[in-house]
């Protein structure tokens, strides 16, 4: 039986943490640190703004008592420039400003003070979200020079001819879909794919591409949705 989902997932890139206290902005951005790639942190609504226009973040952990203007607002102005998850970090909230709040277009609610693990596992939860609902977007439409794939039915159609995928190559293009985008090396597909700690990960991992390639790729020998990056790994180039 296979996991539905690979067990890992990619972590998201840019989190930007809006919050004014010092101390608790310093001590978000140290918990915070170990699961994404890079912090960016404001303090101000027009900081806030600014920092989401630059650096179009993956997650938003957003205070509402902000010093130069109404946090509400300003989750309604973040939600016009992007669909990334928004996580209201707040002291109490009531039902009402609950509601205004999701109607404004908040993903999540944090209740401060809340610990490290909790605060992680938020953030997480929220791109995974992400992550499986877009992955699930691209794949459920893709239908490429006769070949037809169908993640979550398990269904793959090429040329007219079902295929019959092994529980590797499903494992394999799951994790290349919940990537799509961006190259995954050898080594990580190994560990996400096979979860095997020794091995001759290079030569496994090329042998199961060709062979998934023989089965989703309109042209085996030249493939376009598994693509191969120089140096790097496998890349899901999804439908276009
Ligand atoms: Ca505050």
């Amino acid at each position: 039986m296979v996991a539905p989902f690979p067990t890992e997932w990619p972590e998201p890139d840019t989190v930007l943490v809006v919050e004014d206290d010092d101390a608790l902005r310093e001590s978000l951005a140290h918990s915070l640190a170990s699961i994404c790639r890079q912090l960016r942190t404001a303090g101000t609504v027009a900081d806030a703004l600014r920092e989401c226009a630059a650096t179009s973040p993956d997650i938003i952990l957003l205070d509402l008592g902000l010093p130069d203007g109404d946090g509400a607002e300003l989750l309604g102005r973040l939600r016009q420039m992007t669909d990334a998850p928004i996580i209201v970090l707040s002291g109490r909230t009531d039902e009402d400003q609950k509601v205004a709040l999701l109607d404004a277009g908040a993903d999540d609610f944090l209740t401060k003070p809340c610990s490290v693990a909790e605060l992680q596992a938020r953030i997480r939860g929220q791109f995974r979200r992400v992550q499986v609902s877009s992955a699930a977007r691209a794949w459920s439409q893709l239908s490429v020079d006769g070949v037809e794939i169908d993640l979550l039915a398990q269904r793959v159609v090429r040329h007219g001819q079902p295929q019959r995928l092994t529980p590797t190559e499903w494992a394999l293009l799951r994790a290349l879909i919940l990537h799509a985008g961006r190259p995954l090396s050898p080594r990580q597909l190994w560990d996400i794919v096979w979860a095997r700690e020794f091995g001759d990960f290079a030569t496994h991992v090329r042998v199961h591409i060709t062979h998934l390639r023989r089965k989703i790729e309109p042209d085996p020998s030249m493939p376009r949705l598994i693509v191969t990056e120089p140096g790097v790994g496998y890349r899901f180039a999804g439908p276009r």
